[in-house]
């Protein structure tokens, strides 16, 4: 089964519409014209999206933005998810991707006390691997966060 990258991508980031429409949160998504089909596994890359997406609108406050970009690249498909959210402090940024870590655990969370797991950037993580691929972070403290991850394309390599 092959999937559309735009519907695919498309797809996800609607159901997040209800929460960033909440915030005034626009979600900006852009997808390279070149890519149509990739291959991988939909569901749980889907479970890597999600999360990030979540973590992103969740981390940001009002009316700022989210930005979703997937790249084809030589042999890769790189996948970016920016906010202009809180950021994430540099002593904790190495250990984000641990189970059960949270960066934000002192300060206090507003967001309806839903608290996550702390897990999903290390299942994120383990899916991503799975597929050969790599995730990393860039983050800066009051002005954003910036999730990269990558797939080698296996339909055109
Ligand atoms: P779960 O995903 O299991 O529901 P969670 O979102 O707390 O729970 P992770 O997704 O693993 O767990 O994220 C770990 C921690 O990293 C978060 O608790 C938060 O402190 C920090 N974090 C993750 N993404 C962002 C982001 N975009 N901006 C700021 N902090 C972030
Ligand atoms: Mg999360």
């Amino acid at each position: 089964e092959l999937v559309d990258i735009h519907d695919y991508i498309e797809r996800i980031v609607k159901k997040f519409s209800g929460l960033a429409n909440e915030k005034n949160i626009s979600i900006h998504v852009e997808v390279d014209e070149g890519l149509q089909q990739v291959y991988f596994d939909y569901d749980r890359i889907e479970q890597v999206l999600t999360n990030l997406l979540d973590n992103a609108i969740r981390h940001t406050e009002q009316n700022k933005q989210v930005f979703v970009n997937v790249v084809r690249e030589e042999e890769d498909v790189q996948f970016s998810i920016h906010d202009q959210g809180i950021g994430i402090a540099d002593e904790d940024l190495p250990f984000v991707f641990e189970r059960f870590y949270k960066a934000d655990k002192s300060r206090k969370r507003s967001e309806g006390g839903k608290s996550g797991t702390g897990l999903g950037l290390a299942i994120a993580k383990n899916i991503v691997e799975a597929h050969r691929g790599s995730i990393s972070v860039h983050s800066k403290q009051g002005e954003g966060t910036t999730f990269l991850f990558k797939l080698p394309n296996d339909l055109e390599s």
